[in-house]
């Protein structure tokens, strides 16, 4: 008997094909009727409710459409249950963007913009440079890998932080998580490319911000809980010089909660568009990869990207 595939995401006929030649697939939203949760072996999606997730008493496998598998129900997950995050699908497109706010920031781009727009075109103040600069990579999976191969082409000093090595980034200097004050310290820069787990949730607080320059730069496009929000707040309103560019929000439901932080002057914001929500093609890649790792498990081999529970319970 073939196993039964939920996707909670419409998939392009020729995806649906490649999980068809191994499984049954349910799509929700298709005309069909709904398949019995008690059945469902596989499970391929983005939100999930705990509900559903209670219900699918023969799951298997669950295969998020994302990266980041932190908005999973975790305490409703079975220990028994693989879960493939969906990491490295889109790193190209999310490092491109930590770059275009890393530069916006550090060359004034929107700054300008906005007076031009008035049409005052009076040069003032000074542009940051890349060039030699310190930059702290705070992890080193798929994005923050390619976050310090670009910095490595811009000639930045590249400090790593992360649990180990794998990967092939061009470090620099590399911290393991026990020294994070020693990759902060002296920092121009830093890239929070790190899933949010229960070890990273509030990693970056005021006495870690004060390690870096006063006239840094923090880019986050991990999750907006690694900073300690209140503790960015402050540390922002008394250092004016310090900047914080940043593409995820504190508030998933209703970002605009978060104005006691976009508010600030120095503050360089953009509404999660970094991976998904950045271009149909990014999209596709990631349904395309997820899928891949779905039909690697239907042929018995082992998913990549398999995540430690005990990292989010
Ligand atoms: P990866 O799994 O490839 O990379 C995550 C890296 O972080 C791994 O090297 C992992 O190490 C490391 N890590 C995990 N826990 C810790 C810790 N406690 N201390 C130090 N390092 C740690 O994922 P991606 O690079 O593809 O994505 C990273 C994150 O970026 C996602 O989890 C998501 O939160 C975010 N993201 C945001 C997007 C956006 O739109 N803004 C889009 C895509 C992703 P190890 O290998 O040992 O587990």
């Amino acid at each position: 008997m073939q196993k039964l595939v939920y996707c909670t995401v419409r998939l392009k006929p020729e995806l649906r094909s490649k999980l068809e030649k191994y499984a049954r697939v349910f799509e929700l939203g298709e005309e069909s009727p709904a398949p019995d949760l008690a059945k469902v072996e596989v499970l391929m999606c983005g939100p999930i409710t705990p509900q559903e997730l209670d219900a699918m008493k023969n799951l298997e496998l669950i295969q998020c459409v994302y990266a980041g598998v932190d908005a999973l129900p975790w305490s409703h997950v079975r220990e028994d249950v693989i879960v493939a995050s969906n990491a490295g699908s889109n790193a190209d497109a999310v490092a491109e963007h930590a770059f275009a706010l890393l530069l916006a920031a550090a060359k004034r781009v929107v700054f300008f913009d906005s007076r031009i727009r008035g049409g005052n075109f009076e040069i003032v103040g000074e542009s940051r440079m890349l060039h030699g600069r310190r930059i702290c990579v705070l992890g080193l999976g798929a994005i923050g890998t390619r976050v310090a191969e670009i910095a490595k082409a811009f000639k930045m000093h590249v400090v790593g932080y992360g649990r180990s090595l794998r990967g092939a980034a061009p470090l620099d200097e590399f911290y393991t998580p026990d020294r994070v004050e020693d990759a902060l310290r002296g920092c121009d820069y830093a890239v929070i490319a790190l899933p949010l787990t229960k070890h990273t949730r509030g990693l970056i607080n005021y006495q870690r911000l004060s390690l870096m320059r006063r006239d840094g730069i923090l880019v986050n496009i991990g999750r907006a809980q690694i900073v300690v929000k209140e503790d960015l707040a402050r540390f922002l309103r008394e250092n004016p010089s310090f900047i914080y560019a940043n593409d995820v929000w504190w508030s998933m439901q209703n970002p605009a909660e978060d104005s006691d932080v976009y508010s600030l002057p120095n503050t360089l914001s953009t509404p999660w568009v970094a991976g998904a929500a950045s271009a149909r093609e990014t999209y596709e890649e990631m349904l395309r990869q997820a899928v891949e790792n779905v039909v690697r498990y239907l042929r018995g081999e082992k998913p990549l990207n398999i995540v430690k529970h005990e990292d989010y319970r």
